[in-house]
């Protein structure tokens, strides 16, 4: 079990950072605590193709269940964006035939794979960690690796364990989903579900094929039991409820996405952070797949680096391959979250703001120039917007 580079976390980052790692000639070592890589699932599968060309994968077709040429926005329940461009087309895998996937990847690359492999606590001295205390199979081992990748997820042991906050409880979306079979074909294309019954967090509906979807909802501060939440949104919505009932459920889905806002690459002594366990998704809409592989990736490198004597600069490689990303993410955020705490304006007005932040047709300088024509004619004032931009978006009445 001896390694140069140990990664904790066999998800996508851990999994772009083991193969990166290897790739970079070090002994490496990728750990999981599942006894099943991508098991259970905690997601909802889908994937922006725009990202996936940039980390140029090729996305077995075995994972891929359902192909999305748009994203419909649903709108305070009253109005629809359908919004076509390459950003918002994507893919829904099978993230337990995806992620074992990555890890298979990473095995080829040269690194060591153990699943049913659970880090439990690490030692320091001068601000290093020099050994790591793992159960591998219910028997305790030790090992001394020169650098370690934390890809072990929005709730990090190694961040408990060196005592490191990276976002706080706040910063923390609380998703319920079921997979559900559905009572008739529903549309081959994303829906995210903005309103004031939900607040700050979105609801959606993910397509698995013509009549499976995942169906679910990301909580922000609202801290209701999450399955009973999603029963009644579900079987209350006006929309949601034309697809499906919660009586077909095939698989429950359940998991905390962190959306703190763009934080870099944070590096404690040896131990270099990537993904969830360092809030690197997009922070406005929770996608967080394909940024953790391309972060992991860059992290796996420098985490060679350092095992292998060079030092690291996974910071600032961070910041130009995907700074631009990451910090677009954390800028809308901030923007919906300051339309979601302002008092002037009523839900359906929020909910119509945000879906016009979300597909950029209005920045946080532009939010009271287009209010009152909002609050008079939503639907005009949005179609007008859209005009202005020339971009391949359509709006209508729900
Ligand atoms: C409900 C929900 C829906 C989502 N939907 C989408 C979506 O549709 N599209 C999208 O792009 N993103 C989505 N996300 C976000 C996405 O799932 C995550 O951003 C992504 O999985 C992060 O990858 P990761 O490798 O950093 O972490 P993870 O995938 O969480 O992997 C971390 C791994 O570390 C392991 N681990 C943890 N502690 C230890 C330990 N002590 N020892 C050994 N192993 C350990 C875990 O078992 C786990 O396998 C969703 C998130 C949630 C919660």
């Amino acid at each position: 079990m001896e390694c140069e580079v140990l990664v904790v976390g066999a998800g996508p980052a851990g999994s772009g950072a083991a193969r990166s790692s290897a790739m970079s000639g070090a002994r490496t070592l990728m750990v999981d605590k599942k006894k099943e890589i991508g098991t259970p699932v905690q997601c909802g599968e889908v994937i922006g193709l725009d990202l996936v060309k940039m980390a140029r994968m090729r996305i077995p077709s075995a994972a891929i269940v359902a192909r999305q040429s748009f994203t419909r926005f649903v709108l305070a329940r009253e109005v629809i964006i359908d919004n076509a461009e390459p950003y918002w087309k994507g893919v829904t895998v099978e993230r337990k035939v995806f992620d074992k996937h990555l890890a298979f990847r990473a095995a080829s690359a040269g690194a060591s794979v153990q699943a049913d492999t659970k880090l439990l606590s690490v030692e320091g001295r001068d601000g290093e960690v020099i050994s790591c205390l793992l159960n591998h199979h219910g028997e305790e081992v030790e090992i001394s690796p020169r650098a370690i990748v934390a890809a072990d997820g929005v709730h990090s042991t190694l961040a408990r364990e060196l005592g490191v906050e990276f976002f706080s409880p706040r910063d923390v979306a609380r998703g319920m989903e079921f997979e559900l079979v559905a009572k008739r074909d529903i549309p081959q294309g994303m829906q995210i579900f903005i309103e004031g019954e939900i607040g700050l967090g979105y609801g959606w509906i993910i397509p698995k094929g013509r009549r499976r979807a995942n169906v679910g909802v990301g909580l922000v501060g609202v801290n209701a039991s999450r399955r009973s939440f999603l029963e009644d949104w579900i079987s209350e919505h006006p929309v949601v409820s034309r697809y499906f009932d919660v009586d077909k459920v095939l698989e429950v889905k359940m998991g905390d996405a962190p959306v703190p806002g763009f934080l870099g690459g944070p590096v404690k002594g040896n131990v270099l952070f990537c993904g969830d366990a360092a809030g690197q998704t997009l922070a406005f809409v929770g996608e967080g797949i394909m940024p953790s592989y391309l972060c992991g990736t860059l992290a796996g490198k420098h985490a060679a680096s350092l095992a292998q004597g060079r030092g690291q600069d996974y910071e600032n490689e961070l910041m130009k391959v995907m700074g631009d990303h990451l910090m677009m993410g954390a800028a809308l955020r901030d923007t919906l979250v300051q339309l979601w705490s302002s008092e002037h304006m009523d839900d359906v007005t929020r909910s119509l703001l945000s879906g016009a932040v979300m597909n950029e047709l209005v920045g946080p300088e532009g939010l009271e120039e287009v209010l009152s024509s909002l609050e008079r004619e939503p639907l005009k004032a949005l179609q007008s917007l859209i005009r202005d931009s020339g971009r391949k978006i359509r709006a209508r009445r729900c």
